[in-house]
């Protein structure tokens, strides 16, 4: 589900009509639908109700301080990549003792951080960095949860860049070296201790056969470590894909394919019907780390085309949102549809390149996409921009950072502020 319709011919996030809110607030502007996030949220703690478990949403998705402190409200845990995300966590009102810490270059900074704070285990992945989080755990006294992160070598059959589960991926430890690396842990690593296995194959997976797959691969292992060595948990890691392409239409809910998309996706129902009688006979508390389904279709970006121009080839629509607030498009040739606020009197399309004001070929949100028509003045959202949008975004071309909206029934909250020129150079200096 999610809370993005068009009612009376406008596009609203919840009962918010985006028109007046854009005009209020400024554009690009990101909106979050809060029903949305506790929709996707709570629909996969329910489906996988049977096993003992923990939602960990995926901080790195969106670390909006409101957005966290709703997972919080909902009971989830969190799954955090750095010190600057557990801080965020905690400002949030999320407990320490519900993250785990993924990541492969933890810095002592970040490790002591972590303990000090009583995180609920670190998520490791090499050798290297579990002698390094032993070190660092001895020199202040403490002991640290660990659980090693594990290569099942498992093709996710999602987009290169977002592939983390095959050996030759920077990710984990492989698969057959992990009996050695715990027995080397309990040997000769006196201040870990191993309370859980975890694995996470990539992002954006639209089947269910790779998390199948992967599952069966590791769940002997894991009966295997947890007989020897008391294992807590196993973590199943994140992925699961969304639809990118959604019906807005008043009253109508469902999903449906877009380009390059299945017609019939992973729902979360089948997710977790193929996976829970597989994991269930384990007996351990099982971990999810979801970050795009939480959040991905429940933000959009709102943007204004500023001008139209005609080349020879092609039409551009320049708009006032770039690569710089949505990277997606250019780095992973993530697709976003992309619709007129104000919906069309008629049905007329016109195929353009939707390209931002920033000095590079590669700004660019859709490419030969064919769109209803809009005029310079008009103002376009794109959808199911949630996850990996703002958190992604940065100040190239010295653009300040958008403001960011949350949506709550016929509530709309500021939830960050948009960056002033005053904020693009402070802690700035000249010499001298
Ligand atoms: C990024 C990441 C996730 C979340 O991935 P999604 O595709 O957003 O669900 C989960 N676990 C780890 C270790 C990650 O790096």
């Amino acid at each position: 589900m999610h809370s993005f319709r068009y009612l009376q011919g406008r596009l609203h996030a919840e009962n918010v009509d985006l028109q007046t809110l854009a005009e209020r607030h400024g554009t690009p502007l990101y909106v979050y639908s809060k029903a949305t996030i506790s929709d996707h949220f709570t629909r996969l703690d329910q489906a996988v109700n049977r096993l003992d478990h923990l939602v960990c949403y995926a901080v790195k998705a969106n670390s909006n301080l409101a957005v966290l402190n709703t997972v919080a409200q909902l009971g989830g845990g969190f799954d955090i990549v750095s010190g600057g995300e557990l801080f965020r966590v905690l400002r949030a009102g999320g407990q320490a003792s519900k993250c785990t810490f993924a990541g492969v270059g933890k810095s002592r900074e970040e490790i002591e951080y972590a303990l000090n704070e009583g995180i609920y285990c670190f998520n490791a992945e090499s050798q290297a960095e579990l002698r390094y989080i032993n070190e660092v755990a001895g020199s202040i006294g403490k002991k640290a949860p660990v659980a090693v992160r594990v290569n099942p070598n498992v093709d996710a059959k999602t987009h290169a860049k977002i592939t983390t589960g095959k050996s030759e991926n920077k990710f984990g430890i492989d698969f057959e070296r992990i009996p050695e690396v715990y027995e080397w842990i309990s040997k000769e690593c006196p201040h870990l201790e191993i309370k859980g296995l975890q694995m996470h194959i990539g992002s954006q997976l639209t089947s269910v056969e790779p998390f199948i797959e992967a599952v069966k691969k590791v769940a002997p292992l894991v009966a295997e470590m947890k007989e020897k060595y008391n294992l807590r948990f196993f973590s199943i890691g994140g992925g699961i894909g969304i639809v990118y392409r959604q019906s807005l239409d008043s009253g109508t809910q469902e999903w449906w394919g877009g380009e390059g998309q299945e017609a019939h996706p992973l729902t979360i129902q089948s997710y977790a019907d193929s996976i829970v009688p597989l994991l269930e006979p384990l007996g351990l508390r099982i971990l999810m780390e979801p970050g795009r389904f939480v959040v991905g279709n429940a933000g959009i970006l709102v943007t204004r085309v500023m001008y139209e121009k005609r080349g020879g080839a092609k039409t551009f629509k320049i708009v006032d949102a770039g690569m710089n607030d949505l990277i997606r498009p250019t780095l992973y040739e993530g697709w976003h549809q992309i619709v007129p606020v104000q919906k069309a009197s008629d049905s007329a399309t016109e195929t353009v390149d939707v390209v931002g004001p920033i000095c590079e070929t590669g700004d660019f949100l859709a490419q030969d996409r064919e769109i209803p028509v809009v005029k310079e003045g008009d103002l376009l959202a794109v959808m199911s921009a949630g996850a990996y949008g703002f958190t992604m975004a940065s100040n190239y071309n010295s653009r300040p950072l958008v403001a960011e909206i949350l949506v709550d029934g016929a509530d709309a909250h500021v939830v960050r502020e948009r960056q002033t020129l005053e904020d693009l150079v402070r802690g700035e200096h000249i010499p001298g």
